[in-house]
């Protein structure tokens, strides 16, 4: 099989099966299983696929008909411009995420001490450490699994920051100058319908914001006054429809100069508030 006919065949497979954006989910398992580049497809689409790559593509194609994700299936996300390793045991780094990472940044200075809940891959705190290196970051999860992901993160990308198996704040110490947080917060009876690639295979503990989707930022505007130091700040991402409950969470709290800033879809993402001390 010729490059061309293997972008064909899997294009037609994909599509077969259902899995949106067939052709360009095609082109990247090819890339990936071949080593191709888009300029060397272009140059020699005639070029043969050597077997054992041929039988590695059609194996990837079936994963991805199965609708295990891209992302797992290739063990990389891009985020901020850096290249993250994910894998089931971590939720895949979302677009929207960067404009939380974007907020913090805007506060964030060198010698700062931050804290990133539910760190999954690490996406949030490295990122934030790329962009401001001399700032001390720190991130925690209760998933062992996902902080063995994140360690080899950042190994890779910022071999300063602390990482902490904890749920929320249980196993952290001393007081900070901002928390970052991008908590599960799906709606327990909203995890049905979620998209395949998303129920069946990323992980549950990583959406479920239980009963009313809440529950993390209840926890978490209830505790973070005891992590940060006076004037520090608490950046949050949140669900589109969350804008109105979270704010008034983190008012209950004593937070104050409370704003929502919008995603690239006008949707409400990210909450920030300030806690100004006793
Ligand atoms: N902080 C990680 C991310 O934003 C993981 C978030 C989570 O597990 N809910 O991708």
């Amino acid at each position: 099989m010729t490059l061309s006919e293997a972008c064909l065949f899997g294009e037609k497979r994909l599509e077969g099966a259902g899995v949106p954006e067939a052709g360009l989910n095609a082109w990247l398992l090819l890339e990936y299983a071949s080593g191709c580049t888009r300029s060397r497809y272009y140059a020699y689409p005639e070029e043969l696929l050597e077997e054992e790559t041929e039988r590695e593509f059609r194996g990837l194609l079936e994963q991805r008909c199965r609708r295990v994700p891209l992302q797992y299936i290739t063990g990389v996300q891009e985020f901020m411009g850096h290249s993250f390793l994910v894998n089931a045991q971590v939720l895949i780094p979302r677009q929207d995420t960067e404009i939380l990472v974007e907020e913090a940044l805007k506060y964030l200075k060198p010698g700062m001490r931050f804290l990133d809940l539910c760190t999954g891959s690490g996406c949030i705190l490295l990122s934030l450490l790329l962009s401001c290196p001399e700032a001390l970051g720190t991130g925690s999860d209760i998933s062992r699994g996902a902080l063995q992901t994140a360690e080899k993160n950042r190994d890779r990308l910022a071999p300063g920051a602390v990482l902490v198996e904890s749920d929320l704040f249980d196993g952290i110490e001393g007081v900070f100058d901002m928390i970052v947080s991008n908590p599960p917060y799906i709606r327990r009876e909203e995890l049905p319908d979620l998209m395949e690639e998303v129920r069946l295979y990323e992980p549950v503990s990583a959406l479920d914001g239980h009963e009313d989707g809440l529950y993390f930022y209840r926890r978490i505007a209830g505790e973070s006054p005891s992590y940060l130091k006076p004037g520090g700040r608490l950046y949050l991402e949140i669900g589109y429809d969350q804008g109105v409950t979270v704010p008034q969470l983190l008012k209950e709290q004593g937070f104050c100069e409370i704003e929502v800033k919008k995603d690239l879809a006008g949707l409400d993402r990210v909450v920030k508030g300030i806690y100004k001390g006793n």
